[in-house]
């Protein structure tokens, strides 16, 4: 039985971050995987995540994003690579519209550099985009996407060069906190920790009884098509967008890596799955919403598919994050409920969570987060 300080459940973007911040302050930690350190299987593959800083969700997600960007450019410039493009976004929809209104709020609170014009005026300015003239749509010249994969693998090789160690394809069985101490069983061991970090994504509440309700797992599809412009959808020519219309809450990238326009449905066909069971396998259904909306919005965009992916959101009941201390063990902290908007905070989460499990307490404000405000309803 090995002792360690602390151990780190799920190494996808929340668990590898925070391995490495763990590890950089110095603690001895231990990372454990089910599947491969790179897999399909999770919520952190396909490529590429929108980064934007107008935040539409909720303004107190401002200040955890100015320090994501700062951590993302940090990360950047220890692994040598490329992790984050800016490109521009654009929040739009409908003058009342939740994503118009609330990215609008966003950046006149926290003094943001925004630009706000119509649908016509954005085609003109980004001519892939072809949304109707009433739509209101806030420009945002800081936005841009991340490399999920590619974070996740630097996260976890600069948590490495600290000491920490690393086991992938060893899934944790079940885990227990008594008298300041944590262990977890896996498929191989057993380990001991003083600290417990749960970032199980999608698996959070079959590894927590008592996020039952409130970290639900829903299948979602992404899809890239063949733009019959590609010069339209290249990078520097389009910015990742959200954008809300009749059809629901959709998102979408310019064309990287993959030489096709890439965009999803947020909620896709809002089906709620079992991780261990969901089909992810895209079906014909799920091209053929994805493709009515590109005919209709992105019309040069919306050719011969080139690839399609099944990935999974892990919602909450008001789609914020679980960031806490577990209710009972206070050893153990828990990161859950991304929502759908997660990844690009995970530079930024992996601090928050290492604070957590070296003191208790974090840095960055996170009351808004607590999992007893479930309980309060
Ligand atoms: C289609 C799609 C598009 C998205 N777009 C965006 C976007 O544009 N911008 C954005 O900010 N966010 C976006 N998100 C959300 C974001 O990707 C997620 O919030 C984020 O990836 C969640 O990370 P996580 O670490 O919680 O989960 P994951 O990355 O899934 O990590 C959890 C890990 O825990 C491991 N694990 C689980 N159980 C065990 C066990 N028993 N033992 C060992 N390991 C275990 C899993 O294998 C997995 O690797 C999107 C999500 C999806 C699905």
């Amino acid at each position: 039985m090995a002792a360690y300080d602390a151990i780190v459940l799920g190494l996808g973007g929340m668990g590898s971050a925070t391995l490495f911040h763990l590890a950089r302050r110095g603690l001895r930690v231990l990372g454990l995987e089910r599947f491969d350190l790179v897999h399909e299987h999770g919520s952190s593959h396909g490529l590429t995540r929108i980064i934007r800083l107008a935040y539409w969700e909720h303004p107190t997600y401002v200040a955890l994003l100015r320090r994501a960007y700062e951590l993302w450019r940090e990360l950047e410039s220890l692994a040598d690579e490329r992790l984050l493009h800016i490109t521009g976004s654009v929040d739009a929809g409908p003058e009342g519209g939740a994503i118009f209104q609330g990215a609008l709020r966003s950046s006149q609170f926290h003094g943001l550099p925004h630009e706000v014009m119509d649908g016509a005026e954005l085609h003109r300015r980004f001519p892939g985009y072809r949304l109707p003239r009433e739509t209101r749509c806030l420009y945002q010249p800081e936005g841009g996407f991340l490399l999920p994969e590619r974070c996740n693998v630097a996260h976890v090789a600069q948590a490495q060069t600290h000491g920490a160690e690393v086991h992938c394809r060893e899934p944790v069985l079940e885990w227990g906190a008594e008298e300041g101490r944590t262990w977890v069983r896996t498929a191989r061991g057993r380990y001991e920790a003083g600290r417990l970090v749960i970032c199980a994504g999608p698996w959070a509440s079959k590894l927590v009884p008592e996020l039952s309700g409130l970290a639900v797992a829903e299948r979602q599809v992404l899809a890239w098509l063949q733009p019959a412009r590609p010069e339209l959808f290249r990078l520097g020519a389009f910015p990742v967008f959200n954008l809300e219309v009749e059809e629901g809450r959709f998102y979408g990238f310019p064309s990287f890596l993959v030489p096709g326009f890439k965009f999803g449905k947020y909620h896709h066909r809002g089906e709620t799955v079992d991780p261990d069971q969901v089909n992810r396998e895209p079906e014909p259904a799920d091209e053929e919403l994805l493709r009515d909306f590109a005919r209709r919005y992105f019309p040069d965009g919306a050719g011969p598919a080139l690839m399609l992916k099944a990935c999974l959101f892990t919602n909450s009941p008001d789609r914020h994050f679980i960031l806490d201390r577990h209710p009972d063990h206070p050893e153990v902290s828990i990161a859950a409920g991304f929502s759908g908007h997660g990844y690009k905070f995970c530079s930024v989460v992996g601090e928050v969570m290492a604070d957590l499990a070296q003191t208790g307490r974090s840095r960055h404000d996170i009351e808004f987060f607590r999992l007893g405000r479930f309980a309060a309803t």
